[in-house]
């Protein structure tokens, strides 16, 4: 099946060259088919894809030449977008190196961490994670607690993170902690990379009601990171962290805005004939989200590429992934009727659309909940007055 965009005039020539051509490029290097879920085997397998994409040029269309990227157009990544969606292609695992840990690096990081860490992000050898929240500092992330403490050329880290996605599997944490005692709110914070496997790292998977564990505790005690590895100089932590949380909001819309092409396509292969009014309502509804996303993930590239990723764009991208992921997993149920009663782990045809349904709540609170982007929208955008509130808030 396929379907129309409305304003698909907004590709020129080239970029529908460019689409010929990556179509091409899919069909001689097929990507892995997407696991419902991502293990050890499923990694291996797509960091070594990765890095075909890379050697191609097609690893990272948003990052400037000098740091490997190919400083392609806005609609060469959007073309992008879509075919990975069309082949099928599950790139949320890499969001955090991609869309966030790299453009933070590029803003923020100095020449030694650049070269270090960017081509290897770029050939998928560097899986990362975020140690942002903590069980007291969710949407205020600015109460976190975690210590990091200054000897020398070290930070000695105590205190626990939760929420962690992938911090099981990834390679490297970017971890935000206390570095001067005494202050609280945002100042004396820092934001850290680190080596997950590090002595004194304890990390724990918590259980989710999809049955996958894709989420961590993670616990610090006396685990070393280097102050080499501080990003933004100690004590910028929180100006350093904003700059991660706008491209993390942006990141999200962006990757999540791929998935649903690919959950369209999928619906409408099982819709096509329908003629249920009640079905073909939300499939329109569905629609009309997903192509205003679309017109979004335009915004938020070219804001990027511009050098400033704007927090608004990424609110409202932020919003609408939240609301569109949701509409889009009810749908998916209720096309299944009574099979959708199934249990998800009974390896049914039909499991990964409970999956999907039972994870996607998640859209509206991960990278800071809809009602924070509202308020950052209310503050921001509409200039109402600022809420009263102890501290900054994601
Ligand atoms: C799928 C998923 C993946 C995640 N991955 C990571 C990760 O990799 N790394 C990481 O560090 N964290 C991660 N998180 C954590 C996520 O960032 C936090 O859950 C989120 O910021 C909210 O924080 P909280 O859970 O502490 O809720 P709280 O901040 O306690 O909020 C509880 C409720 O109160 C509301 N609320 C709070 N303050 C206000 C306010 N000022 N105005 C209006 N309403 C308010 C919130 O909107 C929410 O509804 C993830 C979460 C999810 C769901």
């Amino acid at each position: 099946v396929s379907f129309d965009f409305p304003g698909d005039d907004l590709f020129n020539e080239d970029e529908e060259d460019f689409r010929t051509q990556f179509r091409e490029w899919l069909w001689a290097h097929p990507p892995p088919p997407a696991p419902v879920r991502v293990d050890r085997s499923y990694l291996t397998i797509y960091r070594a894809w990765q890095a075909e994409l890379a050697a191609a040029g097609y690893g990272a269309l948003h990052w400037p030449i000098e740091y490997g990227g190919a400083d392609r157009p806005v609609g060469h990544q959007i073309v992008q977008l879509e075919e990975l969606a069309r082949s099928n292609v599950d790139h949320t695992i890499f969001v955090n190196a991609f869309h966030m840990v790299g453009p933070l690096l590029m803003a923020a990081g100095d020449d030694a961490q650049r070269n270090s860490h960017l081509p290897r992000i770029l050939r998928g050898e560097e899986l990362w994670s975020l140690l942002l929240s903590e069980p007291d500092a969710g949407s205020d992330l600015a109460s976190a607690k975690t210590i990091g403490r200054v000897d020398g050329e070290h930070l000695v880290i105590n205190g626990q993170k939760v929420w962690t996605s992938w911090g099981h599997l990834a390679d490297w944490g970017l971890l935000l902690c206390r570095t001067q005692p005494g202050t609280s709110n945002h100042d004396g914070l820092s934001l850290v990379m680190l080596k997950l496997n590090t002595p004194g790292i304890e990390v724990r998977s918590i259980r989710q009601m999809n049955g996958d564990a894709e989420f961590n505790e993670v616990f610090f005690k006396d685990a070393h990171a280097s102050t080499r590895d501080v990003i933004g100089g100690i004590g910028n932590g929180w100006t350093t962290a904003r700059t991660l949380l706008g491209a993390e909001r942006t990141g999200l819309a962006l990757t999540y805005y791929t998935s649903m092409i690919a959950d369209l396509h999928k619906l409408l292969l099982r819709l096509k004939g329908t003629s249920n009014p009640e079905l073909r309502e939300e499939l329109a509804r569905v629609y009309t989200g997903v192509a205003i996303q679309r017109l979004t993930a335009f915004r938020a590239c070219s804001a990027m590429r511009l050098g400033s990723p704007s927090l608004a764009v990424a609110s409202v991208g932020k919003l609408q992934t939240g609301n569109n992921r949701r509409t889009l997993a009810s749908l998916r149920i209720a096309s299944l009727g009574a099979f959708a009663m199934l249990n998800p782990q009974d390896q049914s045809p039909h499991s990964e659309d409970m999956d999907v349904y039972l994870f996607s709540p998640s859209a509206t609170i991960a990278g800071g909940t809809s009602e924070m982007q509202r308020n950052a929208l209310a503050e921001g955008s509409l200039h109402l007055p600022r809420e009263k509130r102890r501290q900054e808030a994601r």
